[in-house]
């Protein structure tokens, strides 16, 4: 069985707003062991809509999911474009104008204005259904043999249609398979490939393998289409070898997230952590206590941006910032040792770089970044350079400093 996903946006096609529900969709549809064959993104046009899903129903899919363009203005066009495709008209339904009356006051305590009546015209023989956290109904229809849901653009209004439907949609056995999800950070990707390589060369030609970087980490599992069981168990204990072999570097069994699984090895050891962030602007501290029950672990975050914080909170001598420089590892060390001793905690934790686009020079460029990390016996600092623009910049340098923390609970070395 296969499946296809329709997004409707001009903002999606543009690259204005990034992709969340064909993703969440696709992953959602796997899980079930339907393969996503298609996805196309089409903008907000009437025949943009009712080509791209002529050309869907084409592929013989057996479920078509339609996201966008449900609203009431007059640039929303799904509903007339799925009609004008499946030559269909529009007919009115009472019952869905109540559901999107109701939802308005349950919503914002008014009546809808007029122009909402548009959301309650669906196209003859659709079944509707009601939005229980937005305004615009879904609708289900069948046409040669595709069951086409079409759902809202607003990524919480798909999931929570998606919790309605799941039930219409079966679950395969065999089908697609898909293994575990192992999460790597502090090596790169080609890195990795390589040095894993030899346990993946006999894998049976049923599986294929994907490594995906995302942000400084790599993810890879193994997959296939109709894997027969004995594969499916070759991939189980390749997965087991790789697991074992890159243990140092591998983080996802602790946790989903790099800020989840360094916490987790934060609270085996009975550890509290403080930091010192100067050009994250508390942005590791912020993704560290995004981690539910992490004031067991977590004592406090500085944002130290000026030198006269470094110098004031902290205690970075003054002579170290004029000789080295805010950005530099003299100084990173003293900001992990300094905010270690001052709060009385068993690891410190300090970061000085430069997010840009101004204040870069040739010695020491935008996207230059120093992290050091420090316990009672060691302090390690490291140097990283990053080529993002601001913001990547910030979450590259987040990144790092989450991975040298993994790094020194590990006991690895971090270079
Ligand atoms: P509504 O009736 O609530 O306006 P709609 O069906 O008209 O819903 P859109 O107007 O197309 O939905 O989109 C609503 C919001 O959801 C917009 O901010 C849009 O950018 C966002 N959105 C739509 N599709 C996606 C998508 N695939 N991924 C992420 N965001 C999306």
């Amino acid at each position: 069985m296969n499946a296809a996903i329709l997004c409707v946006g001009t903002e999606l096609v543009t690259g204005m707003v990034r992709d969340i529900n064909a993703g969440f969709l696709a992953h959602r549809l796997l899980g079930k062991g339907i393969f996503p064959k298609w996805t196309l993104f089409v903008p907000d046009g009437m025949e943009e809509i009712a080509s791209g899903l002529r050309f869907l129903l084409e592929q013989g899919v057996n479920f078509l999911f339609v996201s966008g363009g449900l609203g009431p203005t007059v640039d929303d066009f799904t509903r007339e474009a799925i009609a004008r495709a499946l030559g269909k008209s529009l007919v009115f339904c009472e019952e869905a104008w109540e559901s999107i009356r109701q939802a308005f006051y349950r919503i914002r305590g008014v009546e809808p204005p007029e122009n909402n009546r548009k959301q309650a015209f669906f196209p003859e023989g659709a079944r509707f259904l009601p939005n229980g956290v937005g305004t615009a109904p879904a609708f289900i229809l069948e046409e040669r043999g595709t069951r086409i849901f079409v759902l809202p653009g607003v990524p919480r209004e798909v999931e929570f249609f998606w919790g309605l439907l799941e039930q219409e949609i079966p679950t395969l056995q065999g089908g697609v398979y898909r293994s575990e999800i192992l999460k790597f950070c502090g090596i790169g990707e080609s890195q990795l490939e390589e040095k894993m390589l030899p346990l993946l060369s006999g894998l049976p030609q049923s599986l294929r393998f994907a490594f995906l970087p995302n942000y400084g980490e790599v993810w890879f599992f193994l997959y296939g289409q109709d894997v027969p069981l004995e594969d499916q168990k070759r991939a189980e204990e390749t997965i087991a070898a790789v697991k074992s072999a890159f243990m140092p570097y591998l983080f996802s069994p602790l946790g989903e997230t790099l800020e989840e699984a360094v916490g987790r090895l934060l609270l085996e050891r009975g550890w509290r952590v403080a930091l010192a962030e100067s050009c994250t602007g508390g942005l590791v501290g912020s993704r560290m206590t995004d981690v539910p029950g992490s004031s067991r672990y977590f004592e406090r975050g500085y944002i130290v941006y000026s030198n006269e914080a470094k110098l004031t909170d902290i205690g970075v001598p003054e002579e170290v910032l004029c000789r080295f420089g805010a950005v530099s590892e003299e100084t990173a060390r003293y900001l992990a040792e300094g905010v270690r001793k001052k709060t009385g905690v068993d690891i410190g934790l300090g970061i000085t770089g430069i997010a840009g686009p101004g204040g870069g020079s040739p010695e020491k460029p935008v996207g230059l970044v120093y992290v050091a990390v420090s316990d009672a016996l060691r302090t390690e600092a490291r140097k990283f350079q990053f080529r993002g623009d601001r913001l990547m910049n910030k979450r590259f340098f987040s990144q790092a400093a989450l991975t040298m923390l993994f790094a020194f609970l590990r006991e690895r070395d971090v270079r």
